[in-house]
């Protein structure tokens, strides 16, 4: 590998890091000040937003300790046989890049993942080193949230969580058939086994803190994991499928979605396109669902496509849900219990407890609602207020194509 400046390494090992989405920032406008206007920029390089568990939003250096990988994963810029530049970061320099970084205010914690360097336990023990010299020797405060790896030894596993905040494994696809295809060198049962095993390390360590005010931390922001979409077969039935049981089994904080992106040199078994970013949108909208709205995996299957298993992409999966069963509506607004209120397409969490607290004191109106709503259009034929009854509204043939967004002339050129 030939010698790189900081800065250099900087620039390959941030910009391999993009691909990772369980600390995504995305949506905002490119913005700097290089022209000597203004302040600030949007465009640090290696600096990405995340949400901490207490809701606050953060900036984390987000970078790989390497991009060199002795694995082969087909998906993955970073696999052994793709063209890359390849840069090394040792763990003290990434000990004094975050410090730095963190000293100038650029962040407020660090996001590090890696491609695999010589074996899984080598990989993990580097990593293990760059979070233990941060709060040992610097007594860094900030946040750590470290990518693990599934093989390494589950001790190395139990050191990194003494000193992240978050860990996270990478279920990558959510089939094993996709997963064998794909990235032959990975193995389902063993990354579900690591998952396993933070569980209860997690679980263990709260126990133990309720007994004992000193015992240790462990990974206090708990698990997530990630999962790439529309690099294999999987239906959007699969892909929930998958997610509802990890959240099950594993107590995982979340998962994230990363749709497929085609990478430079891309591997023969690889779609030639990327999934419509929609379809990463819907998915985590039935994320929501299932943690906020009270609905299971296979009531939201019950909203995807007979034919190809995916939720549609011109309506949100709630609102596809409603028209499949139309028989649970309407819902009256001042009589239905929260569950049910929390299906009504158009009302979100917030709005159904402010509708549970104000009709306590009076009967509402399709106006009270209307107000804690951004579309009472797509609300009214699902719900009874004071003074509206949705009559036969909810049984129409045309019902779908009434609520869903007008379709958009495509453009030739695009
Ligand atoms: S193990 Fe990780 S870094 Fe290596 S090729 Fe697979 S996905 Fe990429």
């Amino acid at each position: 590998m030939a010698q790189l400046s900081t800065r250099q390494k900087l620039e390959i090992l941030a910009d391999a890091a993009k691909y990772d989405a369980s600390c995504a920032s995305s949506g905002t406008a490119k913005r700097n000040s290089s022209d000597g206007k203004g302040i600030g920029s949007t465009e640090g390089m290696g600096i990405c937003h995340a949400y901490a568990p207490d809701g606050r939003c953060i900036s984390l250096l987000k970078i790989l300790l390497t991009n060199s990988c002795i694995f082969d994963c087909h998906y993955c810029i970073n696999r052994r046989s793709s063209d890359v530049r390849r840069a090394r970061f040792t763990a003290q320099e990434v000990v004094e890049l975050t410090l730095n970084f963190y000293r100038r205010n650029y962040i407020e914690g660090l996001f590090l993942s890696s491609g695999i360097i010589a074996s899984s336990d080598y990989t993990m023990e580097q990593m293990v080193e760059v979070a233990r010299s941060l709060r040992e020797d610097h007594d860094f405060r900030g946040y750590i949230h470290l990518k693990t790896i599934p093989d390494a030894d589950p001790a190395l596993l139990n050191l990194a969580g003494l000193y992240a905040d978050r860990l996270s494994i990478n279920v990558e696809l959510p089939t094993d058939s996709g997963l064998k295809r794909l990235a032959p060198e990975k193995d389902g049962g063993r990354i579900e086994g690591a998952m396993g095993h933070l569980r209860g390390e997690i679980d263990d360590k709260i126990d133990a803190k309720r007994k004992y005010k000193s015992a240790p931390l462990f990974a206090p922001a708990g698990q997530s994991t990630q999962m790439i979409v529309g690099a294999d077969a999987a239906d959007d039935r699969a892909i929930i499928a998958k997610a509802s049981s990890l959240y099950d089994r594993h107590k995982l904080r979340r998962v994230y979605y990363s749709a497929f992106s085609p990478i430079p040199s891309p591997s023969a078994v690889l779609p030639l396109k990327r999934p419509p970013l929609m379809r990463e949108h819907r998915l985590y909208q039935s994320d929501w669902m299932i943690r906020f709205y009270g609905y299971d995996a296979r009531e939201i299957a019950a909203a995807t496509d007979a034919a190809t298993g995916c939720l549609p992409l011109d309506i949100d999966p709630k609102l596809a849900w409603a028209l499949n069963h139309r028989a649970a509506f309407p819902v009256d607004v001042n009589r239905a219990p929260r569950e049910a209120l929390l299906r009504v397409p158009g009302l979100g969490v917030k709005a159904v407890d402010r509708i549970l607290m104000s009709r306590r004191h009076r009967r509402l109106r399709l106006d009270d609602v209307a107000r804690l709503t951004t579309s009472i259009k797509k609300l009214r034929p699902f719900l009874v207020a004071a003074d509206w009854r949705p009559v036969a509204l909810i049984d129409r043939a045309d019902l779908r194509a009434r609520l869903a967004p007008p379709a958009k002339q495509l453009d030739l050129f695009t």
